[in-house]
């Protein structure tokens, strides 16, 4: 957007529902409502602006192919995302030309101190090295947009409405409205208190607005920046002092970088069925396929995470590892339909956090030590031993 700015006379914004990949008017779609929140409040702040934001379906290639013939618009900006699907997607768009900036991560790629196609290999070993080192962030500066460029003739699409919709962990969402400002003012009200000082000992719990962050369903979004986060996060440890809880919101961070980083160095065989092993996949049947939809398992307990999900769109990293793991080892579903899954209903996903977390969990990825297998039971017993969320959630959906 900075470069976009930068080199432009007039600019215009575009934005495109690939029918391939999402519908708009999906009701019980959490994750779909939330992007068309969004949108409906991009489009307020840019009319504020003296702009519009065009919502056209169909294919990317067709309209930015048919916009450059209609008018004298020579270039393409956006962010660059190297997943596979996605890079193609980006490749299809032959005119007008495309550029893309990669902007996603906390840490900025040019500071690493090896190549990011060298990064190490485990986590514990890419953290070491970045943290041998100060990390400092620099936020781009603020620019003044320039005049719109308007595309007459294009068809934009109308946005449906959505009003307070959000359940379970995610309900403060119905109190923030869904965009830039409202993420701005989320995470100033994060840091007004004093939770980040006891992050580290509440993030494994199941249920609530406070023991985790959250910040992840406004980062899938781009509507704040893993920097942005950084730079509170600094602030707020001069001010109140830092403790474990305060570098572990940092640590987890970089766990999203390195998610992000490994997909320059492994890119599609990540997406492989045996990912980076030479393992044997699971068969899927359609009937395992029908029960982890229908939360219809053996377990109770995991019924309940699959029915948060699919009701609220969201999962706390405690029960996504569990239901991760119970997927692929306890029903022996191939770990890409997990994916898939979770894909399909969470408001934060990313793909590069999910891919990479079910890569890992499957053991097909670049940890040595294997899979991930949790005892499920023992699980239970550690975080729902008063049966609180499995009631509540198989008993309120
Ligand atoms: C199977 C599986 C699938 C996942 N899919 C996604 C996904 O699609 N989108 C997504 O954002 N996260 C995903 N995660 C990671 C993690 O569960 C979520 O980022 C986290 O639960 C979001 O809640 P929070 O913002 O309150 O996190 P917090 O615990 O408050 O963490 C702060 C931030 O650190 C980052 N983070 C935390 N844990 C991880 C992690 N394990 N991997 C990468 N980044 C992390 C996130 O950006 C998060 O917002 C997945 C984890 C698993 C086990």
């Amino acid at each position: 957007m900075v470069q976009c700015i930068k080199d432009s006379t007039s600019i215009s914004f575009v934005y495109i529902v690939n029918r391939r990949l999402r519908i708009l008017n999906d009701e019980e779609n959490h994750k779909n409502k939330f992007l068309i929140d969004a949108l409906n409040q991009l489009k307020i702040n840019l009319s504020d602006l003296g702009h519009t934001l065009n919502v056209i379906e169909g294919e990317p290639s067709v309209i930015f192919s048919s916009i450059a013939k209609q008018h004298q618009i020579n270039k393409i900006y956006c962010e660059k995302i190297i997943s596979p699907y996605e890079k193609d997607e980006e490749s299809s768009i032959t005119e007008p030309r495309v550029l893309s900036y990669w902007d996603s991560s906390l840490l900025n790629i040019d500071d690493l101190d090896f190549d990011v196609i060298d990064l190490p290999d485990t986590f514990t070993t890419f953290r070491k090295r970045v943290e041998s080192k100060t990390i400092t962030v620099t936020l781009h500066e603020s620019l003044k947009l320039p005049k719109p460029a308007n595309l007459l003739n294009i068809k934009s699409c109308q946005l449906p409405k959505y009003q307070n919709t959000y359940s379970g962990s995610v309900d403060f969402l119905n109190h923030y409205t869904n965009c830039e400002n409202g993420a701005q003012n989320y995470l100033k009200d994060y840091f007004s208190d004093t939770k980040a000082h006891k992050y580290k000992q509440t993030r494994n719990e199941l249920m609530g607005n406070e023991f985790s962050t959250k910040f992840s369903v406004w980062l899938a979004h781009g509507l704040i920046s893993a920097r942005q986060i950084f730079i509170f996060l600094k602030k707020y440890e001069e001010t109140h002092g830092a403790n474990e809880s305060t570098y572990w919101i940092l640590f987890e961070l970089l766990w999203r970088d390195y998610f992000r980083f490994l997909h320059f160095k492994y890119d599609k065989k990540l997406y492989f069925p045996y990912g980076l092993k030479n393992k044997e996949i699971n068969e899927t049947s359609q009937d395992k396929i029908s029960n982890l939809e229908e939360a219809n398992t053996e377990s109770s307990f995991i019924n309940a995470g699959i029915k948060e999900l699919k009701n609220s769109g969201f999962l706390s990293n405690r029960m996504r590892q569990i239901l991760a793991s119970f997927v692929i080892f306890e029903m022996k579903i191939d770990w890409r339909i997990g994916a898939d899954f979770f894909q399909k209903y969470l408001i934060d996903f990313d793909i590069y956090s999910n891919q990479g977390n079910w890569i890992y969990i499957a053991g097909y990825g670049t940890d040595p030590r294997g899979g991930r297998r949790f005892n499920i039971e023992k699980q239970k017993n550690t975080y729902d031993i008063d049966n609180q969320y499995e009631m509540y959630w198989n008993e309120n959906t």
